[in-house]
């Protein structure tokens, strides 16, 4: 499984719900935790490697255990605001402040189909809105203050050359 990254046009697409937790998501959802610890991250939507699912995986404190799969989430209630500085698995080497809510309410399935109410806040609320954004097409460089988006621009412009370099068709 690999990491798309930026521009790839597909990171710009928002997923489609699971309609069934099968072994494929279980699948899919086993590979995605692997890809995101061999990248040293603390979440992955599926949207990253390719897959039009809303399907996340999150591991913050980075421990390997407990709920780390979520199928379907959605935010039903956020509150505060904080800018803090956030880095995204699809922009390697990237970071920028962002304005987010302090605390969120996720509700979310984990693969056994319970359903999950997630009272997030601090790092793990952050990571939660930076990983729904993903399933929305959303990414965090559409959220960056204008003062990281200047400090920014060179790096995000080098990304889309590259991106062109590689993707040049004749
Ligand atoms: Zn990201």
């Amino acid at each position: 499984m690999e990491v798309l990254i930026y521009p790839n046009p597909i990171l710009k697409c928002k997923a489609k719900s699971v309609e069934e937790i099968d072994e494929e998501i279980c699948q899919i959802a086993e590979a995605m935790l692997d890809t995101m610890y061999d990248a040293c991250g603390i979440g992955l939507a599926a949207t990253q490697v390719g897959l039009s699912k809303r399907l996340v995986v999150l591991d913050v404190a980075g421990k390997k255990t407990g709920e780390r799969v979520f199928v379907n989430p959605y935010i039903v209630e956020e509150q505060g605001e904080a800018i803090e500085e956030e880095g995204c698995l699809s922009f390697p080497g990237l970071s920028g402040k962002v304005m987010r809510s302090q605390s969120v309410t996720v509700i979310a399935f984990n693969l056994r189909g319970e359903k999950l109410k997630i009272e997030a806040e601090g790092l793990l609320s952050r990571a939660w809105q930076h990983e729904i954004d993903h399933l929305n097409g959303i990414l965090f460089i559409d959220k960056m203050t204008p003062a990281s988006m200047i400090a920014n621009k060179q790096k995000i412009k080098e990304f889309e050359l590259v991106y062109h370099d590689n993707n040049a068709s004749f």
